[in-house]
């Protein structure tokens, strides 16, 4: 069973002087149900961009999201409504997700009552809050159900956060780096619980990170932004071990522990080596990545590269003109 959302847009968002600012462009992306891709890239790649517009909280001005393969562009109410159901939202700071007056039993029941799950009695409805805090292992339910969200750590807020989301009993989880703000002890455990969660009820999961070690550790598929667009893409395996863009493997060779999910996952700038991620008011022309690529040609600063496929493992593809050459030419 698939579920695809295809992305495709330009000329996004605008800056405080309401200049037209392409945060995202040319993404294509598919989800597919039991299957994780990740989105990899540093801060202001556009990577969260893209989960908020494939949950549709940000306005689009191209492209498309289709679900099921069908264009979710000409719908509105009802249609959008299943949507939203279907495409649910995790956000990185789940303190900031969960309204700070309201108990765990009150999020988690408008979520149910919001998408229809609530059920017609008193004890539905506390049998459907038992099974949802049940599924992200918050038990027993009482000792979290009248809680307020800073009465649970992190990890548990954002497990109650992933509870609200299954509420909607969706078919995709959008996950906004749902770990980088947790305690380095309990991401790992968080992680598990969403790829356990994808196995169980059959989730596509987009998952938004800056750290490729934990791409290459929870997704299937691992795509890699730069600058608002994307530079290289396979099978996560592929990508993190023979990694073919330049940018791919900077992120690879600054990544502060590839093998374990610890330390600060976010590389300072003086670490990522070789400048800084440009604006996306004033891109570079040609390869964006090209300031700071240490392979750089002449034609990369005025040359927009095209994705090519990249030695034998299927699906691998890298937007960088180092691969536009001639059979056995070398690179
Ligand atoms: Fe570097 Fe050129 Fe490839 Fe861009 S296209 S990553 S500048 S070699
Ligand atoms: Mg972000």
């Amino acid at each position: 069973k698939h579920f695809p959302v295809r992305r495709r847009l330009r000329d996004l968002f605008s800056s405080s002087e309401k200049k037209a600012v392409h945060a995202v462009d040319d993404v294509h992306l598919t989800l597919r149900r039991g299957k994780v891709v990740a989105l990899v890239g540093e801060s202001g790649s556009g990577k969260s961009t893209v989960a908020r517009l494939l949950a549709q909280l940000y306005p689009r001005t191209d492209g498309d999201i289709q679900l099921h393969g069908e264009s979710t562009r000409v719908k509105g109410g009802s249609a959008f409504r299943g949507y939203a159901a279907r495409v649910q939202m995790i956000f990185q700071d789940p303190f900031a997700s969960l309204n700070p007056v309201h108990t765990i039993r009150y999020h988690l029941t408008r979520a149910l009552q919001i998408h229809g799950h609530a059920g017609r009695t008193e004890a539905d409805l506390e049998a459907a809050l038992t099974d949802l805090l049940g599924r992200v292992s918050l038990t027993p339910p009482e000792r979290y159900l009248d809680k307020f969200p800073h009465e649970l750590s992190g990890g548990q807020r954002q497990r109650v956060a992933i509870a609200r989301a299954l509420g909607a009993r969706p078919e995709a989880l959008l996950a906004d780096e749902p770990v980088s703000m947790l305690d380095v002890s309990i991401r790992l455990g968080v992680l598990n619980l969403l790829r356990d969660l994808k196995e169980r009820l059959n989730l596509a999961i987009l998952y938004i990170t800056h750290d490729i070690a934990s791409a290459r550790y929870f997704a299937d598929e691992t795509m890699v932004m730069y600058a608002g667009r994307m530079v290289e893409g396979g099978d996560s395996e592929t990508v993190t071990q023979t990694p073919a863009h330049p940018y791919t493997r900077l992120l690879i060779a600054s990544a502060p522990d590839p093998d374990r999910l610890t330390g600060d996952l976010d590389p300072t700038e003086e670490d990522r080596g070789n400048g800084e991620p440009p604006s996306l008011i004033d891109p570079p022309s040609g390869c964006r990545f090209h300031p700071r690529c240490p392979a750089a040609m002449p034609r990369c600063s005025t040359d927009l590269p095209v994705p090519l496929t990249i030695g034998d493992a299927p699906g691998h593809w890298a937007a960088c003109w180092l691969y536009d050459v001639p059979e056995g030419a070398g690179k």
